[in-house]
């Protein structure tokens, strides 16, 4: 088959493999979609400790089944599955108790295990047997179905901020993530949903979503209109869905009494790390999680918002490559210029 190979770092080729090979226990994907995550131009440049070259990256996945081994239970030929990143092991505490993306071990599909920048995708049984691994209908196309796992992602970051019906929730970046977040955090009771991003052209995109304010943090001071937007009182959750430490600290400078923080973006390696307000903390009586991934059960769920159209991501999906043209897919989203970029292996 042909795959997208990692050989090293920030080299990719694209090239003839061996087909993956399928015992009793595995299943054969066909993959049709699988779209570029910030975290996989991360990988290209800066590699990853679960990442070890030659690799397959790619983790954000959808196709069909074509084969399926004779122990296999989970799936059959022809099912239109969405596969996302997180595989608990099954064993640790974290994994046994709903909370894989915690593990120690981490195993992860386009980390350990090979991804999806290829024609097919093996399903091992630890992924059929404990991994996400979704059935979904002909409503959805593949495109959608692949953003399962970015999706997935942001509800295990809205999960850990205590939603409830009434909360004004502000959202700092509007990337994919940003943006789904949005929808979610309306379903999720949000009343007054504040959205911010630094660059116009992501901006221009978010607009398709339905924030009640927008705010261009270039030309306005985000915490200042974030506490007119609340009254004086600052937002009840603040999401940080962007890699900047400055945001960091804003967030707990700007949260209200009793609100919570989610730092869901990462920081870069070379980013400072941020200063802790933790006198501002301990008179605000304000909680500050952080997310990373999701579990099985997020990817379920992701799933199944997507096919009732309470989350969209369609507006998102911007760039279309086929898998020849890898390297210029993940130029692309280094770029900017667009939000989730799709490569199709089978043109
Ligand atoms: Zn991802
Ligand atoms: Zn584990």
């Amino acid at each position: 088959m042909k795959a997208a190979v990692l050989e090293a770092l920030e080299r990719i080729i694209v090239k003839e493999v061996d087909d993956p090979q399928i015992d009793d226990d595995s299943a054969l994907l066909k993959v049709e979609s699988i779209a570029v995550c910030g975290s996989d131009v991360r990988i290209f440049h800066h590699g990853n400790p679960r990442v070890k070259p030659p690799a397959i990256i790619g983790h954000e996945t959808a196709g069909v089944v074509v084969k399926a081994g004779k122990n296999v239970t989970r799936v059959k030929e022809g099912d239109r599955v969405a596969v996302g990143a997180d595989v608990p092991c099954g064993q640790c505490p974290w994994c046994r108790n709903g909370l894989g993306n915690n593990c120690a071990i981490n195993y992860a599909i386009g980390y350990q295990i090979p991804g999806g920048f290829a024609e097919y995708m093996k399903l091992p049984r630890l992924v059929l047997e404990e991994g996400p691994v979704t059935p979904f209908g002909d409503s959805l196309s593949f495109d959608v179905a692949a953003l399962a796992e970015p999706l997935a992602c942001a509800i295990n970051g809205l999960e850990l901020v205590n939603m409830s019906i009434g909360k004004t929730v502000a959202i700092v970046g509007l990337g994919p993530i940003g943006c789904m977040m949005i929808d979610l955090a309306r379903i999720m009771g949000a009343v007054k949903v504040i959205a911010a991003q630094r660059s116009r052209k992501r901006m221009e995109i978010a607009q398709a979503y339905d924030a009640d304010v927008y705010i261009a943090t270039q030309e306005e001071d985000l915490v200042a209109r974030c506490r007119e937007e609340t009254g004086g009182t600052g937002p009840d959750v603040v999401i940080t869905s962007c890699g900047s430490v400055e945001v960091h600290e804003q967030a707990v400078e700007m949260v209200a009494h009793r609100g919570y923080v989610n730092f869901f973006g990462g920081l870069g390696k070379n980013v400072r790390p941020a200063t802790i307000l933790s006198n501002t903390i301990h008179y605000k009586e304000c909680f500050v999680t952080g997310s990373h991934g999701c579990v099985p059960r997020h990817h379920e769920l992701a799933v199944k918002l997507l096919e009732r159209g309470l989350v969209r991501v369609e507006p998102l999906i911007t760039h279309h490559f086929p898998l020849d043209q890898v390297n210029q897919a993940f130029e692309t989203m280094e770029s900017k210029q667009g939000m989730k970029i799709i490569v199709h292996p089978h043109g």
